[in-house]
């Protein structure tokens, strides 16, 4: 080999000597940004564990909230799924006991019978996806035992479809609410007593004064048939007897139309119809004591089952009441009759420019006996409330446009049938 061979030779492995050690220069590099890098992402992996171990504690913690706060509700919670109970808090286990597996079995074997159609309808409704909530009170028995009242309990129940794990779910609160029906069923009852008691005291306030008379006429009668001649006399002390006696049957036949009112006979009916009689009675005496009656009457009503006697009785009674209260009023008297239809039910109207009846008395004037009137019997609004009730409809009274009464008659357009 040459001098100038192996000088190039020698150039040659310089360069290769000098690339390597670009690489290895490279290579070290590489190394170091692998471990960087390296390091980097062991650091964000320890930030992902922690960052996950957080998330696991929290969601074990939510699930705890959640736990407690079902726990402790006072409300029974269940949640069905492709009709199975999948969650049940303890207080709806305490509350439904065999029942739970309505849902299950489609049983409503616990539910009180007056309740049981009512019941399964609703159900019916939400579980085919029909309505999309349903919110009732039901009673049933926990343990199954139908005749043991003691046992029955009265739920509020509240259930709506949900979405619940990605599915369709049916959520259902419970309240008991037992108690609160309990103190309502008193309370009627301590309502009931109250009005019977306010009608016992009208009974013997109405009957009082004819009966002190009659004892008061019967001791004239014996000091009168001692003396001689006593003829015209006793006939005139036996006029008063029978006066007072006629007042104490009078009363008593009311009481007994109170107690036994006459059955309606319903037809079917346009409510206008009693309503025009009803206006057309009372023009006479209405336009001799200056009242002006204006009527908005529907120009079609639907038709629905009704006496007609009976209403007419009823709006009679309204337009006298009204009439009567502006007795003494210096203002211009005025009475209004309207009739509607809204919804399911039809509504007439009596309102009048009279001194209104004050909030206090709003319930107590439909009391039997019950009258602010020197000389009245305070049965009309009773009765009238009973006959509007035996037609399935509702008497009410508010304030009218000019500050005086006005009282809502509202009748059913289709009549539900009593039961029991
Ligand atoms: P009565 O007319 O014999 O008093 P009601 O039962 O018809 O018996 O009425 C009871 C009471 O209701 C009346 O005494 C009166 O105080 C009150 N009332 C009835 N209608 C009206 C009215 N339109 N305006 C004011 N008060 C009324």
């Amino acid at each position: 080999m040459t001098k100038a061979q192996l000088l190039k030779e020698l150039s040659t492995l310089q360069n290769r000597v000098s690339e390597l050690e670009i690489i290895e220069k490279e290579h070290r590099k590489l190394q170091e940004e692998l471990k960087k890098r390296t390091n980097e992402f062991e650091e964000r992996f320890a930030e992902l564990k922690d960052h996950q171990a957080r998330i696991q504690k929290n969601l074990l913690e939510s699930e705890k909230r959640f736990q407690s706060l079902t726990d402790n509700s006072p409300i029974g919670i269940l949640i069905v799924q492709k009709g199975q109970i999948i969650y049940e808090n303890p207080v709806e286990k305490r509350l439904s006991g065999p029942l739970a597996q309505l849902f299950q079995h489609g049983k409503l074997e616990n539910i009180h019978p007056d309740d049981f159609e009512k019941v399964d309808k609703e159900f019916q409704k939400i579980m085919s996806g029909e309505v999309k909530s349903i919110d009732m009170d039901f009673r049933y028995y926990p343990k199954g035992k139908e005749d043991d009242t003691h046992e029955m309990i009265w739920v509020h129940c509240w259930a709506s479809l949900i979405e619940y794990l990605g599915e369709e779910a049916i959520l259902v609160n419970k309240l008991d609410i037992t108690r609160a029906k309990e103190s309502e069923h008193l309370l009627r009852i301590e309502d009931k007593m109250a009005s019977l008691g306010r009608v016992a005291s009208g009974i013997a306030h109405e009957i009082r004064s004819p009966l002190s008379g009659i004892n008061i006429f019967l001791n004239n009668l014996e000091k009168t048939l001692l003396e001689e001649k006593s003829q015209d006399k006793v006939k005139v002390i036996l006029k008063q007897i029978r006066s007072a006696s006629n007042k104490i049957e009078a009363v008593i036949r009311k009481v007994m139309d109170f107690a036994k009112p006459t059955e309606p006979r319903f037809i079917l009916l346009d409510l206008n119809q009693p309503i025009e009689d009803a206006i057309d009675l009372s023009a006479t005496a209405l336009r001799m004591n200056g009242i002006s009656l204006h009527k908005e009457l529907a120009e079609t009503l639907p038709l629905c089952q009704a006496d007609p006697n009976l209403i007419e009785q009823v709006i009679l009674n309204l337009i006298s009441n009204a009439a009567e209260a502006m007795k003494s009023s210096e203002d211009a008297k005025q009475i209004h009759i309207t009739s509607s239809a809204r919804d399911d039910r039809i509504i007439v109207c009596i309102s009048d420019s009279g001194p209104g009846v004050p909030f206090h008395l709003r319930k107590k004037i439909f009391d039997p006996f019950f009258t602010t009137k020197n000389g009245s019997t305070g049965i009309g609004l009773s009765l009238c409330q009973r006959i509007i009730i035996d037609h399935g409809g509702n008497l009410s009274v508010s304030t009218s446009k000019w500050g005086g009464a006005e009282f809502r008659v509202e009748i059913p357009i289709r009549r539900e049938r009593k039961q029991g």
